[in-house]
This record gives structure tokens, sequence and C-alpha cells, in this order.
């Protein structure tokens, strides 16, 4: 789940492991740990401690030198956070050291078996099994020890695995759990994230679930876990190091929402189409005659991909007239969902890397079904297993919690509305409209970030609030759902989100002055509803801010965003909202860049 970090070559490796723990730790993790050595046969030196990478590093002796080591950042499963339930796991003659990323869901079957046969663990770890199933291996070489313990084990992982008598290599492997490998001149690295690599090299092969790669200093290779040889050819990464700083800002979620007119720039750039008034999208792999044959559409996430979702299959409906919905793809895959060949299934995921979105891409690929990824990470899992689809250009996301990456997946949504619409039945008219909208986008947000102080002094009034209300109608819907998550995640207030037709069926009980509610008031056909909404609120003596196009009456506070067509409303209307949560949480002094209790990508059930 959290972070891998892995080097072998000439330099010290203790430094250079702990700055790449760092770049890894905008992930979320409760404790870290490294361990190493050097060329002379001198044993395996560990140091490992809950809390923070500063912490380990605090915890590190003055001669720690070495120049193979790996290192990890741990989100607990199995075993509360401690010292020693941190990774790496160590076999009892200090031998095999192990890093893992995921979960062995038969980790308890294999603990009995391995305890009845005289094992003592360390740990409360389900990792600690994969440590002595590899030290109990009678095979030759490190790389069959690893294949002998890897063919029992069930679940999810990305492991790193070093042996003491055989320091000449690190021995990796993936199965649902990213692993990257970085090629440098005489020396490899390896890590969950390309974070953690691009300082060192920008030259990187990702792994395939089920592949394993051995690495040397000037060498590496890659193979099944079945032991056949497969080709890595490595690959450039395009983001620069400097997405991985803050540029200024307090936090990256503050750089990552003023990033936002550039972000959308670029998600643009290339792909629209002036003499058809259309897009190019050739990564679809869909042409005309199989876009037109096309009966649904559904589109599967999980947290605010699912909401983008909601977003686009709306963009999908108004603009191409095919019916579309979206689901939790978590929720998707346990329902035995009924598989249908005129369906389309998108999946969509900021990582591609996100666990449930994979299960579900593979369950539906299993079923004979089409499957389109929109992602924002180039080369990642669900971007490799899916039939096509579209990148999402937004940069790299640090944050845990999601903002430009929203942003950008609903505009790319907008896109592929837009592309279906005028394969179908959108004329070149409103093809036109569509397409200035979207040219209109990034000046127009550049205009909302200019309101961030209103937003803030609204925020401090926000701030000691109990919990709040979110509505929307229609297109504002998914709007309040994600900007009611966003204040959540980051603020720990609780909110709800429901459809502003909802109210009068139970949740304006709730309605009293400590309640206050945001609503999403577009200039559409439904501005009048709206603003009975706003009415009946007011009647009851709850305080209200509105987004809205226009000064709204009955709010107490309303933030005006520029207007856009009508479809495309929705992208602008929930960026004060990111604001709104941010400055919220500000003032209620959260660590907005590492909320409790969460992790940047899922990649575990
Ligand atoms: N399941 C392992 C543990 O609890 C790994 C967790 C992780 O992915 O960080 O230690």
């Amino acid at each position: 789940m959290c972070g891998i970090v892995g080097y072998i070559g000439k330099r010290d490796v203790a430094p250079l492991l702990l700055e790449g723990l760092q770049r890894l730790e905008y992930r979320g993790y409760d404790s870290a740990g490294v361990v190493i050595t050097g060329p002379k046969a001198t044993g395996l030196k560990m140091v490992k401690a809950k809390g923070r990478v500063r912490d380990l590093e605090a915890k590190v002796p003055k001669r720690f030198t070495g120049t193979t080591g790996i290192a990890h950042t741990r989100w607990a499963t199995h075993g509360a956070p401690s010292d020693v339930n941190s990774h790496p796991h160590l076999d009892p003659e200090n031998k095999v050291a192990v890093v893992h990323n995921g979960i062995v869901d038969n980790a308890q079957e294999l603990r009995a078996k391995l305890e009845a046969d005289g094992v003592v663990f360390a740990s409360e770890t389900d990792t600690e099994v994969i440590t002595h199933l590899i030290a109990r291996s009678e095979a030759d070489t490190l790389e069959q020890k690893v294949r002998d313990a890897l063919k029992v084990i069930e679940g999810t992982y990305g492991i790193a695995v070093m042996h003491a008598d055989f320091n000449d290599r690190i021995v990796v492997a993936r199965n649902g759990s990213p692993v990257i490998l970085g090629i440098g001149e005489k020396e490899m690295l390896v890590a969950s994230d390309v974070a953690a690599l691009i300082a060192h090299t920008r030259q990187v092969v990702t792994l395939d679930d089920g592949e394993m790669a051995t690495l040397k200093a000037d060498d590496f290779r890659t193979y099944t876990t079945s032991g056949a040889s497969t080709t890595a050819t490595p690959e450039t990464v395009e983001w620069e190091a400097a997405s991985y700083d803050m540029g200024g800002h307090d936090t990256f979620m503050h750089k990552e929402i003023s990033e936002q007119p550039d972000a959308v720039d670029r998600v643009l750039r290339g792909r629209i189409d002036d003499r058809f008034s259309t897009v190019h999208l050739g990564g679809l792999n869909l042409d005309p005659r199989e876009a037109r044959t096309i009966r649904r559409i559904k589109i599967l996430g999980c947290g605010t991909s699912y909401h983008a979702g909601l977003i686009g299959a709306g963009l999908i409906e108004s603009m191409a007239r095919i019916p579309a919905d979206a689901e939790p793809a978590s929720e998707f895959r346990y329902r035995n969902p009924v598989v249908d060949p005129d369906t389309l299934y998108i999946a969509v995921s900021q990582s591609g890397e996100t666990y449930d979105v994979l299960a579900a891409v593979q369950e539906l690929k299993r079923k004979g079904a089409r499957v389109l990824g929109v992602v924002n990470v180039v080369g990642s899992a669900i971007a490799r297993e899916a039939d096509g689809g579209m990148y999402v250009h937004a940069g790299p996301e640090v944050c845990v919690v999601s903002t430009k990456c929203f942003t950008n997946t609903v505009t790319a949504f907008a896109l592929l509305a837009l592309h279906l619409g005028r394969v179908r039945d959108l004329s070149v008219t409103d093809g036109k409209r569509i397409i200035e909208g979207l040219r209109k986008l990034p000046a127009q947000i550049e205009e909302i970030l200019k309101t961030e102080e209103q937003i803030k002094e609204i925020a401090a009034e926000y701030a000691g609030a109990q919990s709040m209300m979110f509505i929307g109608r229609v297109r504002g819907y998914p709007v309040a759902l994600e900007a009611s998550l966003k204040l959540k995640e980051i603020s720990y207030i609780h909110a709800e989100a429901y459809p502003a037709s909802e109210l009068k069926h139970g949740p304006l009980a709730l309605i009293e002055p400590a309640l206050p509610t945001v609503a999403i008031v577009p200039d559409d056909d439904l501005l009048e509803k709206n603003r009975a909404a706003l009415e009946e609120i007011k009647a009851r003596s709850g305080r209200i801010l509105a987004v809205a196009h226009q000064e709204q009456a009955k709010a107490d506070h309303t933030i005006v965003v520029p207007k856009n067509e009508d479809e495309l409303d929705p992208i602008l209307m929930g960026i004060p909202l990111q604001l709104l949560a941010y400055h919220t949480a500000l003032a209620m002094g959260r660590d907005i860049d590492k909320p409790r209790n969460l992790a940047k990508s899922v990649t575990v059930e």
C-alpha cells in the first residue's frame, strides 16, 4: 500500500534511501525502516521506527554505510504501527530482508503452518511469512527462493528482497501493487512510485503483475514468477522532479489547486479538431462504427474518481445521448454484475493502480467486455489492462486528496462526450459551442482562483461547524458530493451531500442555524428550482453559501463563478469548493497534505 525504495550501486546508500522515502511521504504511512549491506559481505544492518521518516533518520547510527539497500514506509494492515511491525522483516539468522506493499491473504494459515514447524515470529505482520518462506527455501539461487515463497502466497504484493549470501543483487516481484525499476549508470533503483526515482534517473521499467526482476549494479533482467524471461524496454518518464517540490506554496494541495489552469490546458492540448467541431482521442481504439453501436456506458471509480465519473456520465448522456451511469468500482465487482456486450465500460483512477478499479477491469475483461481507462499515471496497471483510453495529463498529484486530477478527469470526460456526441447526433453547432466553452476553461479557472481571499474569509466562519450540508441538482449534485468529500477528507468536519430536490424528503429536518448549507446554483434551466431550495432553507434559519453565476439574495454568502456552457459549468463550480475545504481545514490546523487514516493510492481492497 505504501512505499518501497531500493538501490544497488556504488553510492552511500542510506542517505539516498532516506531521501527516497521522503519523496514517498505524501502517500501517507505510519512507520518506516531501512536495511543495507556493503560489497564486502558484512551482513545486513537494519533500522526501523514507528512514526515519520525523520524519526527513522534520527535512529540511524553514525556508521551506517553500505552500497545496497531497501527501505519502506508502511501503512499497517496486519498488526498495529510499531517498531517491530515496521518493514523490513528479517529471518532469525538475519540473512533475508523483505519489504512488502500489499496484503498476504492467506497469512494466517501460512503462519500457523510455519509455527507448527517451529518458526518463531517477531512481528504480527502478514509480511513476515514471506521472509520465513524465502529463508526456508532450499533452492540454490535467491530468485528461486523468492519464487518458491510466492508460489504459496495468495494476495497482493510489491516486494523487494535482499539476502546476505547473495549481496550482489536485489530481487523484486509484483502482483497488484506497483514496482518500478529505475535504470541508472552502473546503478539500479527500484520503487513503488516514480516520485522516488526521478531525482536519479528518467529511465524506468514498470513491472507487470506476475513479473519479477533481478537488479545488479550494472545489469537487470525481468522474468515471470514461473521463471520465463520477459522483455523490458526502459521508458523515459517526462514528469519533472520539480513537481514533487512545493514551489513556494505551503502545501501540495494549494500548489495543485493553483496549477489547474495549466493542467486543464494540457488535457485539451492537441485534441481539438475545429474543422469537424470534434476532438481526437487517438488512444480510445474505438472506430466510429464501433462508437455508434454502444448502447450504454458504465463508469467505474472510487472516491473522487467515482464523483468525476458521475459528472462524466451526465456529460455523455447530454452530449452523446447514450444512457450512462457511474458506480463505485468496489461495489460493482462484488455484486456479480450483468456484463453486457453492448456496454462500454470506463475505469477511472488517478494512479491507475487503485486495486478495486483494477480488479473490476480484470473481471470485465475476463467476461469479454470492452473497457477504457481514464487515468493520470502513464503506463500504470489500469492503462495497460484496458483496451484503450485517455490520459488526463494532470501531472503528478502529490497531495493525498485529489484536486487537479479531478478537474482534469472531468474535462477529459467532456472531451469523450463531445467525441461520442459528434460521432452520433450532436450537431456541428453544438460541437462548436462546446469547443468554445472548453477553450475558455483555463482562463475562467484563473479567475476563480482570484477569489481565494473571499473564500478564506468565508472558511474562517465555517471552521467551527460540526457538520455541513451540500446540495445541488442534476449536474450540480455530483459537484456537491465531491465538495462534501473534500471537506470531510481534510477538515474532518462531517458533511452530507443531497440532491436539492430531496431536501423535503428528509434532510430538511436537519436544517438549523448551526448547520450551514453549501448550494450549487448555476444559471441554467433549474435556476428557479434551486432558488426555491434556498428559500426553504432560509425559512428554517439555515445559513447558506451559494456557488452561483450571480449573487443569490437568499444566501448569506455567494461565490460568483464565471458562466460557461451549461454542460461544462460543473467543471468550474467545484473549484471554489476545493479552496473552501482547504481554508476550512487550514483554519482548523489540520495536516492538509497527509489527512489522517488516508493514503494516496489505495492499492489494497
Ligand atoms: N500488509 C503489510 C503490513 O501490514 C504491508 C502494509 C503496506 O502495504 O504498507 O505490514
